[in-house]
């Protein structure tokens, strides 16, 4: 409730910089008028998306951090979206809220620890790591101190015909991190992360693809769930929690589509994971691709660091559309401003129409299970490097966005834009591949890292510290 003593005239401040972003929204908005100057529906679709997103990524929101009023503001802002479009939302004693209790950011007040435990991959956890936030989802006793309330917000297009019992699951988390929580990359700061890429982005998208799919004429022959997750960003709580309790039966539910930072599209290009989890997926993109003309980059593994890993990981086919990262992540400086709306839009109409396309098919997706993180996940916990993933790269090696704040990879001197091309003996193809070596090592162990910078090759002793609790 204290306002923070330095903004004593954000009240002055406030009013002018929403008014400079509403311009910066309608000059954005009124770009899309046909030749007449007529507007077209994407134009219409436009605005919805870039309103979405301005007020998501608003300082009234103020990061969306888990557990904030900001996020419940958010919660809210979905829920009357949802109902409006005209999806079923009385599913939770009449309300869209799938409510549990997350654990807290830190059982000792501090900011520190990754919740919930150690991770590569910025604060979004490894597979062993979900499992152990599967285990803290367990339903707590009234008194468990360092829990929160989080919720899930959820709604349905009901489907017709002899598969409507069959489910797609269409998801966008819609948390992120406050002021500043553990995964911030400003650490030290205390701006609001406005995370308008990450993810007021998909959630728009989300919101989109709900919009168009409600509007066609006939129904789909299955059902669609829209579900805007909490706690992504803490550690795929949201997710965990939902296939825990799912509202479709999860052996009904054929397929998981995610939406995670698609606000950042630039000379076409689009990240697709997943595309190795279902048969049917490659052709699908080729033939949906040549609609839509994407650069895409496929990626085949079904586990990565959203929502869509927690599905996977209950042999659910998955696609993760991603448009690339940025300086800006998880930084205050991730803002509407920045967001490709047009970009946007496209991606939305790529993802409804793979839905009509799953939820046409009479045969469902014929799951694949291509290893990943799940077949090393008991191995032991993995310790600390403290790494941070660029996901949009594909070339050989694991790609570094950046490290994590005096984490032992900082502190030997690696840094974002490396390449990582060998573990102690082991040889790094991927992320897969670190992941593996690195739960052969332990905390304690000073390891010899092979690393791609530039056109150099360069080496860097790293001393590895315990998994991060
Ligand atoms: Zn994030």
């Amino acid at each position: 409730m204290l306002a923070e003593p330095n903004h004593h005239d954000g009240r002055y401040v406030l009013p002018i910089r929403w008014l400079i972003l509403i311009a910066t929204a309608a000059t954005l908005i009124c770009g899309w008028k046909n030749a007449q100057g007529e507007e077209t529906p994407e134009a219409a679709a436009n605005e919805r998306l870039a309103r979405t997103v301005l007020y998501l990524s608003s300082d009234e929101l103020e990061g969306r951090g888990l557990g904030s009023k900001g996020l419940d503001l958010a919660a809210d802002y979905i829920a009357g979206q949802f109902r409006e479009i005209g999806l079923k939302t009385d599913l939770y004693d009449g309300a869209p809220f799938q409510k549990f209790t997350a654990p807290a950011a830190s059982p000792h007040g501090t900011k520190l620890p990754i919740a919930p435990g150690n991770n590569d991959v910025n604060g979004k956890p490894s597979n062993a790591d979900r499992s152990k936030a599967d285990a803290n989802n367990m339903p707590p006793p009234a008194t468990e101190p360092n829990r929160i309330a989080a919720k899930n917000v959820v709604a349905v297009l009901e489907g017709e015909g002899p598969h409507a019992d069959e489910a797609i699951v269409i998801g966008a988390h819609y948390d992120h991190l406050g002021r500043g929580e553990p995964g911030s990359l400003e650490p030290d700061s205390h701006e609001i992360h406005h995370g308008a890429d990450d993810n007021a982005s998909g959630v728009a998208a989300m919101l989109e693809i709900a919009r168009q799919l409600a509007a066609r004429e006939k129904k789909l022959p299955r059902q669609v769930v829209f579900i805007a997750f909490t706690g992504e960003e803490r550690g795929l709580y949201g997710s965990a929690h939902y296939v825990k309790d799912p509202l479709a039966p999860l052996d009904k539910t054929i397929a998981m589509l995610n939406l995670d930072m698609v606000g950042r599209m630039t000379d076409d290009k689009l990240i697709v994971y997943g595309t190795g989890t279902a048969s049917e997926w490659g052709d699908l993109l080729t033939r949906l691709n040549e609609k839509h003309d994407f650069q895409l980059t496929r990626h085949p593994e079904g586990y990565g660091p959203s929502d869509h890993s927690s599905f996977y990981a209950k042999r659910i086919p998955v696609l993760f559309f991603f448009t690339g990262t940025h300086k800006d992540y998880h930084r205050p400086s991730d803002t509407f401003d920045k967001i490709n709306v047009d970009g946007m839009r496209r991606v939305a109409e790529l993802v409804a129409d793979a839905a009509v396309a799953i939820a046409e098919t009479d045969a469902r997706p014929t799951y694949k299970d291509i290893g990943g993180p799940s077949q090393f996940a008991k191995s032991g916990d993995r310790p600390y490097f403290g790494s941070i993933p660029d996901f949009s790269q594909d070339q050989p090696g694991y790609a570094l966005m950046g490290v994590s704040k005096g984490g032992p990879a900082e502190a030997a001197g690696i840094q974002g834009g490396d390449i990582i091309l060998r573990l102690g003996d082991y040889p790094i193809a991927n992320l897969e591949d670190f992941d593996t070596a690195l739960r052969k090592f332990k905390a304690g162990d000073r390891i010899t890292v092979l690393v791609k910078r530039g056109s150099d090759e360069m080496k860097f002793a790293v001393t590895l510290e315990p998994p991060r609790q």
